[in-house]
Order: C-alpha cells, then sequence, then structure tokens
C-alpha cells in the first residue's frame, strides 16, 4: 500500500529524525520512580532493546533531575522527558536528553503572572542551547483554560487545536522549528478528529500520535490501532506511542504492538475500514485474532485480492473482515463489505445487508456487485 505522507518537517532527536519522509518511529515510556535509577535504566535498556526509537522519562522534581543526569550516563538509548507543571526544571534536564516535551495547559501553574509567551521563550532556549527537541504536548485532561473558556463544554477539540497552534506560530517567530506537537484524548475519535484538523492547517508540522490512558491490552491496542489506522494511512503522524497498563516488565508490548500496527496500515491489514486516499481500488481485510471462526477467511482475503484485479483504478473500497462481533459493524463504511461466520460470508453494499452465502458462492456475488458499481459510476 502506497502511502503519500504529510510534507512535515525533519526534526532530529538524538541519533533518529522524525518527519519527512523518515520512517513512522515508535516510542515508549518509562513507569519506574525516576530516582530509582537502577530500575529506570533498566527499563529504558530493556525498552531500547526492544527497537524503542525515543524512551521518555517523567521529572517532576529537582531530585529526578539530578537522577537524570546519571540515567544519561548509563545509556545510549534517545531519551525525551515530561516537564509538568514546574517549566524551571528545563534547564536542568534538557542537557541530558534529546527531546522536551511540555504542557501549554501546565504553563499556568508555576508563577501565574508570568505570560506564557515568555514560559515558552524560555523553554525554547533552553532547548536550542541544548541540542534538544521540543515537543508542545497538548492533552484533554489539561487544556489551557483560558482557551476552554472560549467554547462550548461540549467542544473539547477546539480550545485543543487553538492552543497547539499557538503554541506552533509563538516558536516559528521565536526560530525555534525543532519541534513536533501532540494532541491527545482517551477517546480514538477525538484524537483522529483533532489530529486531521490540526494537519490541515500545519501539514509542515510532525505529528506525535498517541491514545491517552488507552488501558490493558488487548482493548488498549485496539483503540489505538484504530486511531492510527485512520490517520496513518492519511499521510498524518511521524512518531507514535502505544499506551499501555502494564507492569514494567511487560512495556516492550508496547513497542511490539506499535510496530505491528504499522506493518498492518502499510499492508492494507486494517479493523476500520480506512481510505487511502488513492484513486485506485483500496482492498483491506483485518488482521485477524482469536475471533476468527473460519480459517478460510484467510484464503479468502487473498483470492478477494486477487479477482478483483481487473478493478485496479477504480476508486472503490473493499473491507473483508473476520468474525462477526466486529464485522457487520465495521463494514458499513466501505463500498462493498464481508464479513465471514462460521458457514457463510456476509455481503454488504455499504451498510445494506446483500446476503449471506456460502464460501464457495461468495466470489462470484462480489464480482456481481463489484461490476453493478462500476458500471453505476459510468464505468
Ligand atoms: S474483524 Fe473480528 S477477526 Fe478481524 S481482527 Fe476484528 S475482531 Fe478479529
Amino acid at each position: 500500500m502506497h502511502i503519500t505522507r504529510n510534507p512535515t518537517r525533519t526534526v532530529r532527536i538524538g541519533s533518529i529524525s522524525i518527519g519527512g519522509q523518515c520512517p513512522i518511529a515508535v516510542q515508549s515510556m518509562t513507569a519506574t520512580h525516576t530516582q530509582d535509577i537502577g530500575a529506570t535504566v533498566g527499563l529504558v535498556n530493556l525498552l531500547d532493546q526492544a527497537g524503542a526509537d525515543v524512551v521518555r522519562i517523567a521529572v517532576d522534581s529537582k531530585k529526578d533531575a539530578e537522577a537524570l543526569a546519571e540515567i544519561r550516563r548509563q545509556t545510549r538509548a534517545n531519551l525525551s522527558v515530561d516537564l509538568q507543571e514546574n517549566y524551571r526544571l528545563a534547564e536542568l534536564v534538557a542537557p541530558h536528553v534529546d527531546k522536551v516535551r511540555y504542557n501549554p495547559g501546565h504553563l499556568y501553574h508555576h508563577e501565574p503572572s508570568r505570560p506564557w509567551q515568555d514560559k515558552v521563550r524560555y523553554i525554547a532556549g533552553v532547548a536550542a542551547a541544548s541540542d534538544c527537541a521540543l515537543r508542545v504536548g497538548v492533552n484533554c485532561g489539561s487544556v489551557d483554560p483560558a482557551k476552554k473558556e472560549k467554547y462550548d463544554e461540549d467542544d473539547s477539540i477546539t480550545p485543543m487545536l487553538e492552543s497547539a497552534w499557538e503554541h506552533c506560530d509563538l516558536l516559528d517567530s521565536l526560530g525555534f522549528t525543532r519541534y513536533c506537537v501532540s494532541l491527545k484524548d482517551s477517546d480514538p475519535q477525538k484524537v483522529i478528529d483533532v489530529n486531521r484538523r490540526f494537519a490541515e492547517r500545519r501539514p509542515d508540522v510532525p505529528l506525535h500520535l498517541g491514545v491517552t490512558e488507552a488501558g490493558l491490552p488487548p482493548d488498549g491496542i485496539i483503540k489505538t490501532r484504530i486511531a492510527f489506522e485512520q490517520l496513518i494511512s492519511r499521510g498524518i503522524g511521524d512518531t507514535i506511542r502505544v499506551s499501555l497498563t502494564v507492569p514494567n516488565d511487560r512495556k516492550p508490548e508496547e513497542i511490539a504492538a506499535g510496530r505491528q500496527i504499522l506493518a498492518d496500515i502499510a499492508a492494507g491489514r486494517v479493523r476500520s475500514v480506512v481510505n487511502y486516499g488513492l484513486p485506485t481500488l483500496n482492498i483491506i481485510a483485518c488482521p485477524s485474532c482469536s475471533r476468527v471462526e473460519n480459517q478460510a477467511f484467510i484464503d479468502l482475503a487473498q483470492q478477494v485480492k486477487e479477482m478483483t484485479r481487473y478493478a485496479q483504478e477504480h476508486a472503490i473500497t473493499i473491507a473483508v473482515m473476520g468474525c462477526r462481533v466486529n464485522g457487520p459493524g465495521e463494514t458499513d463504511d466501505a463500498d462493498l463489505g464481508l464479513w465471514c461466520g462460521p458457514n457463510f460470508v456476509n455481503l454488504k453494499r455499504g451498510s445494506t445487508e446483500l446476503g449471506a452465502f456460502p464460501y464457495d458462492q461468495i466470489l462470484p456475488r462480489l464480482k456481481a456487485e463489484l461490476d453493478g458499481l462500476i458500471a453505476g459510476r459510468g464505468g
């Protein structure tokens, strides 16, 4: 599947770069006490060995910042830190890391009379002096109160966007362009909406994608997967994190899940109907899981691909889903959908059900529908 990525700027983070045509980077985060240097270095290195491109560490105090200096000495991983309310810790942490994340919604707590623009100027200055990238990390749970006040309380997305755009404008005006942005929510649909709207206005700014509080696997992975499928298939997203609630020794699962999602999207193995924006036939098939009730689904997905080759030049989406749990709902957005039960394959045109057919009869039925669709669109 060819995905045309947004033309984002390239931003270097230690030994890797994100944005432009760089591969989408996969990140994770430690959940150890930062001051427990042995445990934190152990987890950083475990994540690094699992293929993490960047590992993030939380820093909330001067003591954490001191521990960070020692952690830096003991690992070669690309490190990032999260600054919370105490933005002045930036000067203590930036010399030891490759990226600093600040949250615009947290710049109001310390020194409230100092304009946020001054604080950003200070953080950008520290980052530049320390050869560090920045992430403007906007989070649904801590949006700039001044922005929230302006909008209806049901509209959580517009305040996040205004805050992100405003910080981008300020950083650009300061001549600091080595930054990316994240806009996170726990609702995958909101993650999709907010990132799409951001990228429409700022297709040049690299985006870090994630669903916050995604939870335990497998549900946490599924939620994240749906958001990533819809964004990355349309060229949005330069680095990702799959946030999972797992014990520290299982944290490398975040990396494995992220890499698997990226590989699946690139191969068209998706759980939600995605439109890659191509003017050609789009065949997607779910990646399959324990819910598949008939292994014939796997062959069917391949046969659909081969049988429909003749329609390659038509912008039609055909979804092949492996089970009756998610298949019925998740095929609604495809032009033609198939979802597989134990003995029958159900065929749909959009959300209209056309019937259930034995596995050995479904392909001719699908072809007849596809031909009808092509004829209806003027051949
Ligand atoms: S559609 Fe069903 S079989 Fe396919 S990945 Fe989703 S839950 Fe699993």
